[in-house]
């Protein structure tokens, strides 16, 4: 015997929300996601229905959901997406075809930086510096710096960014667990500007599943990658989500608790954690911890190695 969907009573349910004990067919799945993100979105004041918005886009599903589903909840919100093409052969090309696909179905507007093209290198040249091995760390530099870049040439005061329930429950926890307050306050849900003119950040997904996300997006026809990027250190992620997934099987609430409970005591780590004292890149200009930004430090190292200083 199917089962029925818990909200309409009518269609075969397909999702098992195990937390919320529903079971929902694919249409009142979608209502329901897209209620959770409005929610989100309102619990935080992460912005208002009439803001300008930048969604980073990686061509990934999360992200991919996150810029369709703000499309679908907020038709007012001025929206656009930003991408980031980091120049690995074949991969790259694959996922700016799928982010434009997808621009073009919602009529977003598209803003694309090529690492090829604008800085005359690719992620993999960090194969040749220092970096190699921690390819991961040093691309994240890179990306939050020029996603930072995009969203001041693309007008917007918000940057959303498509982190899901186990990204951020489980970097928190390992924060946690080493006591790394400094980066255990960057993934609050709302990061304030680091300086005028520049875009607050905001995770609209932080309560969502990642399983949701890849539902979301097939139940919705949404486009995204199929292909992984052959850098990625899987290894790392997978050890990670392993922790969260043992300690979930007896209890279906586990991530959303432990989020909760995070976001409880984000305050008071905020105020035994000492606010690093920003001043200007001497370079580009932006925001620093030291004289010169660890973003321009990274590319000065791997034009150095390829020969283009
Ligand atoms: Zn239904
Ligand atoms: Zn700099």
């Amino acid at each position: 015997m199917p089962i029925i969907c818990s909200k309409c009573r009518s269609a075969n349910a397909e999702v098992q929300i195990p937390y919320a004990k529903l079971n929902l067919c694919p249409c009142c799945f979608t209502d329901f996601y897209k209620a959770r993100v409005r929610r989100t979105v309102e619990e935080f004041k992460m912005f208002r229905e009439d803001d300008a918005v930048g969604v980073a886009v990686s061509g990934g599903k999360d992200s991919a959901a996150l810029l369709q589903v703000l499309r679908l909840a907020y038709p007012s919100l001025e929206l656009k997406a930003l991408h980031i093409n980091l120049g690995v052969p074949e991969y790259s090309t694959h996922c700016q075809q799928k982010v434009e696909k997808l621009a073009n179905m919602l009529n977003v507007e598209l803003h694309v930086f090529s690492l090829p093209e604008e800085l005359g290198m690719g992620i993999g040249d960090f194969e040749k510096t220092p970096f190699k091995g921690k390819l991961c760390s040093a691309c994240g530099t890179i990306k939050r710096r020029i996603f930072e870049k995009l969203a001041i040439k693309a007008h917007v005061r918000v940057l959303a960014t498509g982190h899901n329930l186990e990204d951020v429950a489980g970097v928190m926890f390992n924060n946690f667990l080493y006591g790394r307050w400094e980066q255990f306050v960057r993934l609050k849900p709302v990061l304030p500007p680091l300086a005028k003119g520049m875009a607050s950040k905001v995770k609209p997904l932080i309560k969502c599943p990642e399983n949701e996300n890849m539902l979301y997006c097939l139940y919705n026809d949404i486009p995204f990658r199929e292909i992984d990027c052959p850098y990625a250190d899987e290894i790392g992620v997978r050890k990670r989500a392993k922790i969260l997934e043992f300690l979930s099987r007896d209890n279906p609430y586990f991530r959303h608790q432990l989020l909760s409970r995070f976001l409880e005591i984000m305050p008071i780590v905020e105020g035994i954690t000492q606010k690093p004292e920003l001043s200007q890149c001497k370079v580009c200009g932006f925001p620093s911890l030291s004289e010169v930004c660890a973003f321009c430090r990274r590319i000065a190292m791997v034009k150095e190695a390829i020969g283009k200083i």
